[in-house]
């Protein structure tokens, strides 16, 4: 088999800043030796996050020329609206600023204390609005996808019958909805197989409870499905995307994932009443029904990558070259969380750096480190951004797992800027007898990991 190609032609180029080892030792100093903290122009390689970060093509740059602007109607809008419908086949599509505002209009509809929302596992957005209403958000990841190193084709996956003994539990009356999201991005970006949706519908259905999909990355996990799911081989990427939103009564979307746009997203619901009322909290918060805090150059852009999002010359480039990392990384014995997800590779810091204890934040060491050493940024999931103090002992709790994400940007980064990665990366891990713990100097309440900062500790 032939090298799978990035399928495009680049022709529109963004330069990067070079800096040297020293001046990174510096500016990471400064940074309290935290990567948010950092300006974009000092890195060289920025695989902090896939969201909004990817390359529009020619054709949605196009579309930022000519999106209609009018407040009420818009072209854009209906252009937008009508492939949104072509491929989740919802009722109503409510466009949003991004996921998050869709999330905040539907659990401030159905939220409330005393509710209960199951998902495989939620995002943190998704979990702060539905926590932020009063209710709860719970989580019934496949026992599997709680272990880092097997490999299994959907470790994405809901665990059916504890989601079921949930429902029974807690009552149907106080569950308004049942999530997937696909792929599990909390979860290691692992797909969820169509049997796996099929089956949480039939339990949710059989307690009229409504299924909603957390879609931002239904592409990906499409064509996980069409890669690893039998009888979807011969399937399109197209008509398997589709097969998966026939399940769902609804979904919330982040359209900078897999609508390829720097900003947006949409809400999609099947029932009229919910609709209405989704739409009256639109017009309060985002905007008029027809735009929901989006230009009108905003939708038409959108639109386009809903057009090009299910191209499997795009998918077999995209899920390949996440996984060429992954593979590449696995060779020289750099341990990573397996198999790799749709849209990054987490590096697992437990097995990286054995001996600097959860308490001294073993993933932020190397995610130091691999700025120092390549300019390259990424970000701690682990005991920075989930382990706590208790206040009255004053007791650690670390996080279950320490990883470091490497999240790939969607058509932005070539394969040699990969190459450099892995090099980099393999640098880091050569070295790894030599990396320090760190501790932390200031934090923040509430969401410590953006502003945190922290010191290194002598060896
Ligand atoms: C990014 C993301 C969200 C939130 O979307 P924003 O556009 O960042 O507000 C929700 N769920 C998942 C799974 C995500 O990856």
């Amino acid at each position: 088999m032939k090298t799978i190609i990035e399928p495009f032609k680049i022709k529109s180029v963004e330069p990067i800043k070079f800096t040297t080892v020293e001046d990174r030792q510096e500016i990471l100093h400064e940074a309290g030796y935290n990567p948010f903290l950092i300006h974009a122009e000092d890195v060289l390689i920025d695989l902090l996050t896939d969201s909004g970060t990817s390359a529009m093509s020619s054709k949605q740059w196009a579309g930022i020329m000519d999106g209609d602007e009018s407040y009420a109607g818009a072209r854009s809008f209906f252009r937008f609206e009508k492939i949104a419908k072509e491929i989740t086949g919802f009722k109503y599509i409510i466009p949003t600023h991004q996921g998050r505002a869709a999330e905040k209009i539907l659990f401030t509809i159905l939220g409330g204390p005393g509710k209960y929302f199951p998902n495989n596992t939620h995002f943190d957005t998704t979990r702060a609005n539905i926590e932020f209403s009063g209710a709860e958000a719970v989580d019934f990841l496949t026992p599997i996808g709680k272990d880092t190193s097997t490999i299994a084709d959907f470790k994405g996956n809901m665990d059916i019958e504890k989601l079921e003994q949930f429902i029974k539990e807690k009552g149907r009356e106080n569950i308004p909805l049942v999530m997937i999201t696909i792929t599990n991005n909390a979860g290691g970006g692992q797909p969820v197989s169509m049997d796996n949706i099929r089956k949480t519908k039939e339990v949710a259905a059989k307690y009229g409870i409504p299924l909603f999909l957390d879609a931002c990355r239904f592409a990906e996990n499409a064509f996980f499905i069409k890669k690893r799911e039998k009888g979807y081989e011969n399937k399109s990427a197209k008509e398997i995307a589709k097969e998966i939103f026939s399940y769902a009564d609804g979904c919330t979307m982040s359209a900078k994932k897999d609508a390829l746009v720097n900003m947006g997203g949409f809400l999609g619901i099947n029932n009229d009443d919910l609709a209405m009322k989704a739409r009256n909290i639109l017009i309060v918060t985002e905007g008029f029904p027809t735009y929901g805090g989006l230009a009108g150059r905003d939708l038409e852009a959108m639109a386009q990558g809903l057009e090009e999002i299910l191209d499997e010359h795009y998918l077999t480039y995209r899920i390949r070259s996440v996984e060429y990392l992954g593979e590449k990384l696995t060779a020289v014995g750099v341990p990573i969380l397996q198999p790799p997800g749709g849209h990054a590779i987490y590096l697992d810091a437990k097995r990286f750096l054995p001996n600097i204890p959860a308490h001294q934040y073993p993933g932020q060491s190397i995610v130091c480190e691999l700025y120092k050493t390549g300019g390259i940024r990424s970000v701690e999931i682990g005991s920075v951004m989930f382990g706590k103090t208790e206040k009255n002992t004053g007791r650690f709790i670390p996080s279950a797992l320490e990883l470091v994400r490497l999240a790939i940007p969607r058509r932005v980064y070539t394969q040699s800027h990969i190459d450099y990665v892995i090099e980099s990366v393999q640098e880091v891990f050569n070295n790894r007898s030599k990396l320090p713990g760190y501790k932390i100097t200031y934090e923040a309440p509430m969401l410590r990991h953006f502003t945190a900062q922290f010191e290194p500790i002598k060896l």
